[in-house]
């Protein structure tokens, strides 16, 4: 039976491990993460863990004992290379692993601010418990929160320190929040609840330095004004982490490409999770996502594959978020849709946003409308649309599909 190496212990990875024993796998499954402890869930570090009302421990997504159990090894190392030709992966301490199959589960990480001040005590990111870690210590000192980038990260954060009763400024360099991810009428519906709690919501708003001797003290906007700060949390995004693949010679394309089965051009080496760019039957052609669903489903048909079950990948894609008491769930891909319907009751906090593109449902955007989610989910993964003539007042999502 092949030995799994699989570089990453985060989400996907740790899923591709648990996945291969759960569907047999004999071989060697050695999982390779440079983060302290057991793989932990990153979406509690914005919410739940952030405002104190997750404990640490239930971070984890599987105790050390699973582990144990299953016959996973968890090695804590960095990886720095691959030879392909040896079959061999390169740690920094200079540990070698010998590999049958190389599965690459790297992950993203932040995207630095480019302006001066942007190393100061005081101005930091949200992607490692370390990050949440350190953030939570500043948080009970803080007096002036300012979030740079109003993305589902920034927000999550926003959010969860103004329930804290914390100062808060979101600075967008666009003119609405979460644009790249929702909907017009989701990104206002977002601002107003960011507004009601008392966050000054800026948009158009560029940075252009940040300000201080050791401690950050302000955050300096391109029109001059400067706005007084004493915790900076930087969200404006992602890179993925895709150096060790192109060191060896993979194709990478924002993302390490991959094919529909999670293969890159090596037979012997993979790529799943945030780090991987595949050809998405949702968008029709090229995706890198970054969400749970995501790396989960790739980690399972990579774990299929490997156990002699392969299928193409086709799970649907689907995100959540919770900030404040609003909760959104997002099925299916609605980046370029050309029609928005709003279905529900946004003044009652409780709607879902049906998007079409050239006449076909692409995406349900659903806030505290868990059953539309769902049902859209099971619409999606059945290929099934929806005419937006049926989007009366009274339509019922769930009794649609069953009828
Ligand atoms: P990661 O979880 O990033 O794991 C990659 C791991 O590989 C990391 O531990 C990294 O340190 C390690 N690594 C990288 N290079 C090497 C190397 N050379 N050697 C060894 N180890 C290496 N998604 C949702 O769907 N809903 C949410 O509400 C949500 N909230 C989020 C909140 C926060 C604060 C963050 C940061 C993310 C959130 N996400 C959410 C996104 C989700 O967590 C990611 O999409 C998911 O974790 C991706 O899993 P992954 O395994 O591909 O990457």
């Amino acid at each position: 039976m092949t030995d799994v190496v699989i570089v990453g212990a985060g989400q996907a990875g740790f899923q591709v491990a648990a996945s291969l024993r759960e569907k047999g796998h004999q071989g060697r499954v050695v999982l390779v993460g440079d983060e302290p402890g057991v793989p932990y869930q990153r979406p509690p570090l914005s919410k739940a863990y952030l405002s104190g009302a997750l404990p640490g421990e239930r971070l984890a997504l599987r105790p050390q004992a699973f582990y144990d159990k299953h016959g996973i090894e968890l090695v804590c190392g960095r990886a720095v290379g691959i030879d392909r030709d040896r079959r061999r992966v390169a740690l920094a301490d200079e540990r070698e692993l010998e590999y049958g199959h190389l599965v690459l589960a790297t992950g993203t990480r932040n995207r630095e601010l480019p302006v001066p001040g942007a190393k100061l005590d005081g101005v930091l990111g949200l992607r490692t418990r370390t990050d949440a870690d350190a953030l939570r210590e500043r948080i009970g000192g803080a007096r002036n929160v300012v979030v740079i980038g109003g993305g589902f990260i920034g927000l999550e954060f926003a959010a969860s320190v103004a329930e804290l009763g914390l100062s808060v400024t979101v600075l967008e360099a666009s003119d609405r929040l979460m644009r790249r991810a929702v909907s017009p009428a989701v990104s206002a519906h977002y601002r107003e609840l960011h507004e009601r709690r008392g966050t000054r919501v800026l948009f158009g708003a560029s940075v252009v330095a940040l300000h201080g001797d050791h401690e950050v003290t302000g955050v300096e906007l391109a029109d001059g004004s400067v706005l007084p700060a004493d915790l900076v949390v930087v969200g404006i995004g992602v890179v993925p982490n895709t150096e060790l693949a192109a060191d060896a010679g993979l194709a990478v394309d924002d993302g390490i490409v991959v094919d529909e089965q999670m293969s890159t051009s090596d037979p012997c080496v993979s790529a799943v999770g945030d780090c991987a760019v595949y050809p998405s039957r949702h968008a029709g052609g090229p995706l890198r996502l970054e969400s749970v669903q995501n790396a989960v489903d790739h980690a399972r048909c990579l774990a299929a594959r490997l156990t002699g079950a392969a299928e193409p990948y086709a799970s649907v894609p689907w995100f959540w978020s919770n900030q404040f008491d609003a909760r959104l769930q997002i099925a299916g891909l609605g980046t370029d849709h050309d029609e928005a319907v709003v279905h529900g009751d946004p003044e009652a906090g409780s709607f879902s946003v049906f998007c079409f593109r050239a006449g076909r449902l692409v995406c349900v955007e659903s806030v505290n409308r868990t059953p539309d989610h769902m049902a859209a989910r099971k619409l999606f993964t059945a290929g099934g649309s929806l005419n937006r003539d049926v989007l009366t007042p009274g339509f019922d999502f769930r009794q649609h599909l069953a009828a």
